[in-house]
């Protein structure tokens, strides 16, 4: 793995998560920091040998994957951290992505691995959207939801570091229920990409592409289609508790999943497309003999 020039500026580490990395005068931006510490000293050691600036780290979301190997860029390097507000939360209390994974209740042991809890990294800046100067890079933050509650996006002389707002196409379909939050917001965000006025895009997962916009694309109509599913086989049960959608769509979707904490992020994601089509009242959610249970509308 190496890095992927797409300007003379601005780069990106291709690798399992991808990490960009800007650069204007003396100051070196990073953009996401890999899922651990040794993601990040691969990243490291090519910046060091091809003598780049490093002063800041921006950290999209509170996605272990994304922000793991930051607390040992920031502590090495003493660069400054920026992120979200409430994605910051997150990274400086690791524990409650597993915690909210586990429907709130303390989690359990085999909840706390390096996929879902990375180590504490403190925020020195928080960023809404908007205009940004980060030493000196002018950047553009968006808050793109659907896939991490404030996750950020950022552009940059044109080029759109969209973290996980749209997976590269191969990733969409191998992961078969790609984790989303909300399949209403996650529509509304990809609809707001295709609008962006800009040249070409990194995926968090995936590669960089000038016509990214086919892939937003074609990740609309994998949403779309998941949640026509789940609307579809609501009808046709005529009633059915979360429990059995949960079960049903992931064996319609033959996802493999033996281990709790992988049943938990695809819990999450079925509850995705029911979030979307209650929010667009195509269903009703109430609670039956304890059982939280949907019919269509
Ligand atoms: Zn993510």
């Amino acid at each position: 793995m190496s890095f992927t020039t797409i300007t003379e500026d601005i780069h990106y580490y291709d690798s399992a998560v991808n990490i960009g990395y800007v650069k204007k005068g003396s100051t070196g931006l990073l953009i996401d920091a890999g899922i651990d510490r040794s993601a990040a000293k691969k990243v490291m050691k090519e910046i060091e040998e091809k003598n780049w600036p490093l002063t800041h780290l921006f950290i999209t979301h509170a996605h272990a994957d994304h922000y793991g190997g930051a607390a040992f860029v920031r502590n090495k390097y003493k660069v400054e951290t920026w992120a979200p507000p409430l994605e910051a939360a997150i990274m400086e209390h690791p524990v409650i992505e597993p915690l909210y994974l586990h429907g709130g209740n303390d989690p359990l042991p085999e909840m706390r691995n390096k996929f879902l809890e990375g180590p504490p990294v403190t925020i020195d800046m928080l960023r809404e959207e908007g205009e940004v100067r980060i030493g000196d890079i002018h950047a553009n933050v968006f808050i793109l939801p659907g896939h991490s509650y404030r996750q950020a996006g950022l552009v940059i002389d044109g080029i759109l570091f969209a973290a996980d707002s749209y997976f590269g196409v191969d990733y969409l379909h191998k992961h078969k229920i790609p984790y989303i939050t909300d399949a209403h917001l996650q529509l509304e965000t990809l609809n707001r990409l295709l609008d962006m006025e800009v040249s070409g895009a990194v995926p968090g997962h995936g590669e960089f592409e000038n016509n990214f916009r086919d892939t937003v694309k074609e990740n609309i109509k994998y949403h779309q289609e998941a949640m026509d599913w789940v609307e579809g086989f609501i009808k046709e049960e005529e009633e059915v508790s979360h429990e059995t959608l949960v079960a049903a769509m992931c064996e319609a979707y033959d996802v493999s999943v033996t281990k709790m904490p992988a049943w938990m992020l695809y819990r999450t994601a079925v509850t995705a497309y029911i979030n979307g089509l209650l929010r667009n009242e195509k269903i009703s959610g109430y609670l039956k003999d304890y059982r939280w249970t949907f019919s269509i509308l």
